[in-house]
């Protein structure tokens, strides 16, 4: 049953605890809910689940038989191994960190990969008139979200760190394949685009070697491609944010992405107001309103950077953005549960297989 015309109706059928359902393991917000069947004559699945990128990666192949299976999953592990020790911020010998410590002092060459990486972040900012800007890391370095007890930042420190903020300041040179940034201070991260980049390149390793259906679960930035083992879609479930422990609705997908964003993995609180670690470039403060953006389209990265972006931009710009871009669909939670779907996010959902359990979301319509 295809969900018609309004999203989500009234919200009456959610499921039980996400820990019954499948073979799933949930992070931010999506769980995959297919069951991985044992070998058959159609072929064999492999799967194994490991941490990268500071979030637990699972990734899933289906092949002809179980050794092939098993070898493309451990080439696509191979590869995020060499993505993260090139790009991650939080490793001083990566390319990304030497850059790092490069600011203010010119152009630095850097790989191709590096290069391509920034190139599609900026283009991203640009998109997003700054929403999305991977050199909040400015002022992103001063909050600590797992401090206990929490503390915000000092507020002329974050001030300071905001002059060191701005895409505009990475000044990009692609016939000598230079990276510069140019604000002395500033500093480049990729938290918001990274784990979709690595799961695109996880997937094109996999591809690269014949193999037809895999799923890859990048700490819950989602890829998947051909189908499950039993020819079934890649079915994916997505968490109420207000209520982690439920799924709210289902998708079937096959070559497409889907990526969460959302407030409820990585937060401090203090008074009773949360701040999570998703920042405003321009003020450098955690964004407030939005608890959940779940964007769907078949670019892994652009979904990724995507869900990031529209969290900045909130339920109305958001919205207008991704209703903008062809093939790309969204839908937001506010911070009162309410559903906020892009134009055709409907067309995606299907509702079978679930028993009702009722959920705090609210439709909007
Ligand atoms: P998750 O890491 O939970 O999948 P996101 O993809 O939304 O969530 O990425 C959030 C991370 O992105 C933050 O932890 C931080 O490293 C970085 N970040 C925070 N604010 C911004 C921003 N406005 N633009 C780009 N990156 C950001
Ligand atoms: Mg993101």
């Amino acid at each position: 049953m295809k969900l018609p015309k309004k999203l989500l109706g009234p919200m009456g059928w959610g499921v039980g605890p996400l820990r019954r359902a499948g073979s799933g393991c949930m992070t931010a917000g999506l769980l995959f809910m297919g069951l991985i069947t044992p070998a058959s004559t159609h072929g064999a699945t492999h799967k194994s689940t490991d941490a990268k990128m500071g979030s637990p990666f699972s990734i899933t192949a289906v092949a002809e038989d179980e050794d092939t299976a098993r070898a493309a999953v451990e080439a696509a592990f191979a590869e995020i191994d060499r993505i993260e020790a090139r790009i991650s911020s939080w490793r001083e010998d990566s390319e990304t960190s030497t850059l790092n410590r490069h600011a203010g002092r010119g152009p630095m060459v850097v790989s191709d990969e590096l290069f391509g990486l920034i190139r599609r972040s900026l283009s991203v900012s640009k998109l997003t008139g700054g929403a999305f800007d991977i050199t909040f890391a400015g002022a992103g370095k001063l909050w600590d979200f797992k401090a206990k007890p929490a503390v915000l930042p000092d507020a002329e420190a974050l001030k300071r760190g905001l002059a060191a903020v701005g895409y505009q300041g990475v000044k990009l040179d692609a016939e000598q394949r230079t990276v510069e940034l140019s604000i002395p201070g500033s500093r480049i991260g990729f938290g918001a685009i990274g784990k979709g980049y690595a799961a695109n390149r996880a997937a094109h390793v996999m591809k690269d070697m014949g193999i037809r259906s895999g799923l890859i679960n990048a700490g819950g930035d989602l890829v998947a491609f051909g189908r499950q083992e039993n020819g079934e879609l890649w079915t994916i479930g997505l968490a109420d944010p207000l209520n982690p422990d439920t799924i709210f609705a289902r998708l079937d997908l096959t070559d497409q992405a889907i990526v969460t964003s959302g407030d409820y993995e990585r937060f401090i609180e203090i008074d009773g107001a949360r701040y999570a670690h998703i920042l405003d470039p321009r003020t450098g403060w955690p964004v407030r309103g939005v608890v959940s953006v779940t964007v769907v389209c078949p670019d892994g990265e652009l979904a990724d950077a995507l869900a990031t972006s529209v969290f900045v931009l909130g339920v109305e710009k958001g919205l207008e953005l991704i209703n903008r871009l062809r093939g790309v669909e969204a839908l937001v939670i506010d911070d009162s549960g309410r559903l906020h779907p892009s134009e055709s996010f409907q067309t995606l959902v299907v509702t079978e297989g679930h028993s009702a359990k009722t959920s705090n979301l609210k439709s909007t319509s």
